[in-house]
């Protein structure tokens, strides 16, 4: 059964890995000219670290893991209120592991790239399911016919508008934009970050070594959506303008954003789908259920998301009809869970106003001597680690070998 995975990002090579490892034969278009490189810190929490052990690449991970070894939260002026732990500045709980995307994408282009067709600086330009197989027209590539399309294009993901309709209708903005850049790490950060807050906005900046850049991380609210989707000038005008009154290193993060030449903008938006597949063209990751980064659980849900729809399609023997309402079935209270932990984490995380950011910064002053510093720990991770857990994964064995 041949598949079409549109985007070579965590979902789409990760169920390239499952579909191969089930006799399925997978082709990944993606729209870059190969495995997008660098790129900021995400995590691979709970179950997904399970998924990634089975698929033989946990040590791999762990031995690219960041390893962050804390970091210091500071007022919007640059005043020091608190260190924390790497694990408790990133909610990692034993086990799990942080890495950069660009290294997590690379790791599953080593596991795939010697038996999966890939076929870079292409896109699908148009799809047609007639029932029996879909045709695509690529816009370089000749056409071809597949059995199955997935779309794993991210959150603005061109299948699902191709099948599905326009983004207005299924994304949903948190309130909140993100702008992520290189900077020259004048700090010599070492495996630290640091997090200057004032009321809505967040000023992030993390290295992982003292001689290679850091990366800069802005949040900062905005109407939904974000104006100048396209428009980069635009983007770093509201990004200026969002951070004018920031002390710190916030000025100097801002002049070197015009020269970073990995300017990446996005709002925090989750994709809200009544169903996940139509006829022969189905939807994962991002593109079909992105819960925000600021859920800290959307690689997760890429892992777990390609191992469950790769499994039902070979427990179906192929019946894709049967293998789609299984995949959804298994997978969307775990995607539920972990979209509504989004939205707490965004009002929880970002003080909207200049009094909830004083009382953020008294707690985390007062927390090294509180009596029930353990317990609050506690009450802070067990969300996180619930919808981490939230799915059983199902022993799928190789159906079609
Ligand atoms: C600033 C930021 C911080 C984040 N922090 C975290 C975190 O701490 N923890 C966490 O788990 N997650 C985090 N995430 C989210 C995480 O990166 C995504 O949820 C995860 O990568 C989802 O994987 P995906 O494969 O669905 O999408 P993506 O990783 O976005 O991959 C989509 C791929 O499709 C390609 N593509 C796009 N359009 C097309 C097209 N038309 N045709 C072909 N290819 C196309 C893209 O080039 C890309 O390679 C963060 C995201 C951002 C933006």
């Amino acid at each position: 059964m041949h598949v079409l995975i549109s985007g070579a990002g965590i979902a789409g090579q990760a169920l390239a890995y499952w579909l191969r490892h089930h006799g399925f034969t997978p082709t990944v278009v993606e729209r870059a000219p190969g495995p997008r490189p660098g790129g900021y810190k995400v995590d691979l929490r709970g179950v997904a670290v399970e998924v990634a052990d089975r698929m033989g690449i946990g040590e791999h991970v762990r031995a690219r893991a960041t390893d962050m070894r804390g970091g210091t939260w500071l007022t919007r002026a640059g005043k020091p209120v608190a260190k924390l732990s790497g694990d408790l500045i990133g909610f990692r709980d034993p086990g799990d592991l942080e890495i950069l995307r660009g290294d997590l994408a690379d790791i599953l282009h080593r596991a795939t790239s010697g038996d999966v067709e890939y076929l870079f600086d292409d896109a699908i330009a148009t799809i047609q399911d007639d029932g029996r197989g879909v045709h695509v027209i690529f816009e370089k590539s000749p056409p071809r016919t597949f059995d199955l399309v997935v779309g794993a294009d991210g959150l603005h993901g061109g299948v699902r508008a191709l099948a599905f309709g326009p983004e207005t209708g299924c994304a949903e903005g948190l309130g909140l934009s993100v702008a992520v850049f290189s900077v020259p790490n004048h700090l010599s950060l070492d495996r630290w970050e640091m997090a200057c807050t004032g009321a809505g906005h967040i000023a992030n900046l993390y290295g992982l070594r003292p001689t290679s850049d850091a990366t800069a991380q802005l949040f900062f609210p905005t109407p939904d959506p974000p104006p100048g989707r396209h428009d980069r000038p635009a983007q770093q005008r509201a990004v200026a303008d969002a951070f004018a009154q920031h002390g710190w290193e916030v000025p100097r993060m801002l002049a070197a954003m015009h020269a970073a030449d990995d300017f990446y903008f996005d709002s925090l938006a989750q994709i809200h789908l009544p169903n996940w597949s139509k006829g022969r063209v189905t939807l994962l990751g991002d593109a079909a259920y992105c819960p925000s980064p600021a859920s800290g659980q959307g690689t997760s849900l890429a892992v777990v998301g390609a191992y469950v729809l790769a499994g039902e399609l070979a427990a179906a023997h192929g019946d894709h009809l049967a293998a789609f309402e299984r995949y959804e079935r298994e997978l969307r209270p775990f995607v539920e869970l972990n979209q509504r932990l989004g939205r707490d984490v965004v009002k929880q995380l970002v003080p909207a106003t200049r009094l909830r950011a004083w009382a953020q910064f008294t707690m985390l002053r007062m927390m090294p001597y509180m009596p029930g510093k353990a317990r609050m720990m506690e009450q802070i991770m067990k969300p996180i680690r619930e919808a981490a857990n939230a799915i059983t994964l199902k022993p799928y064995t190789p159906a079609l070998r």
